[in-house]
């Protein structure tokens, strides 16, 4: 057996040595990108259900490649976060963030923005001060700026994170959990959160419509059933990746507040969010 596994190894190890270098070169060029401010952070609206205007939007990463593609963040965070460059990358996202509130609401534009925060930003010391000093630097109101969490951050170091959250929560940072649904472990924690608003994982909206039969799907019970959770906690909920009229239709049934998703708009530069808001305003 000894020796099967040895040769098993050899036989990995320069397919693993590739993709580690790979992964450092990629890590590299992150670094120097970020630091030519060559990341961009791009806007997606969240819309009311009821009234069908946007009332805020999640700012989401972009690293544009020089043929014009993007990396997309699911490949370079985890990279970002495994090295701790996410936190010096996400103090800029958070900056942006409330550069882009300011600089829209002196347009005359009230929305909310909301940002992911990963795990090791937690842990950094600075970073509640950091949102603080951000905020006062562009005197925005607190209670446009919202921060998104994973049930996996909660997780992962609950007091860290409660407490993180709660002197956030204390100056009017708005507190939204992300990705609702997918670790259930975490149900006992979500009252001892400061959250606003519940984001309802797209996993569960893109199967929620069963187009062959008129029976419930399990993921449109699972749905109907974080709607009831955030009724009865008092929070906001939102549904994500929402593709088409039908899921929309089945979300206002259910007593959804919000949406975002491809249906209503894709990520967006900050200029065509201008664009878009303007566009809104004079229809
Ligand atoms: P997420 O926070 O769950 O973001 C939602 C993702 O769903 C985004 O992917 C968005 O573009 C995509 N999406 C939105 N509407 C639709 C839809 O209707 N259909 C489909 N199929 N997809 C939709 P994106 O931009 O590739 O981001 C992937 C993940 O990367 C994010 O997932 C988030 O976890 C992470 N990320 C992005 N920006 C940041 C950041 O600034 N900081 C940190 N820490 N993580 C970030
Ligand atoms: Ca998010
Ligand atoms: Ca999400
Ligand atoms: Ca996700």
């Amino acid at each position: 057996a000894k020796k099967s596994l040895t040769s098993s190894h050899q036989y990995y190890l320069p397919e693993m040595a590739q993709q580690l270098s790979s992964r450092l070169t990629l890590l590299r060029k992150l670094g120097q990108d970020f630091a030519q401010h060559k990341l961009q952070l791009w806007y997606q609206p969240q819309v009311s259900l009821q009234t069908k205007q946007i009332v805020g939007v999640e700012a989401l990463l972009r690293w544009p490649q020089d043929n014009g593609d993007f990396i997309s963040p699911a490949t370079f965070i985890p990279l970002a976060e495994y090295s701790g460059l996410i936190i010096e990358i996400g103090d800029w996202v958070i900056q942006q963030a409330c550069m882009q509130i300011k600089q829209l609401s002196q347009l005359g534009f009230r929305i909310r923005i909301a940002v992911n925060v990963s795990m090791q930003q937690f842990r950094s010391p600075n970073f509640v001060q950091s949102v603080m000093d951000n905020i006062n630097h562009y005197q925005i109101d607190a209670k446009q700026l919202e921060i998104e969490i994973t049930e996996s951050i909660v997780m992962d170091e609950p007091q860290t994170v409660i407490k993180a959250l709660q002197q956030l929560k204390a100056i009017g940072v708005n507190i939204a959990i992300d990705d609702f649904g997918m670790g259930f472990s975490s149900l006992s924690y979500i009252q001892k959160l400061p959250l606003d608003r519940i984001k309802i994982d797209r996993a569960f909206v893109a199967n929620m419509v069963n187009e062959v039969s008129v029976a419930k799907s399990s993921d449109q019970v699972l749905v109907e059933t974080i709607i009831r959770l955030g009724k009865k906690l008092q929070l906001v909920t939102i549904a994500e990746g929402v593709e088409d009229a039908a899921q929309q239709q089945a979300l206002i049934a259910l007593g959804c507040d919000e949406m975002q998703g491809y249906f209503f708009a894709k990520p967006m530069p900050a200029t065509e969010l201008t664009r878009l808001l303007q566009q809104k305003i004079a229809a």
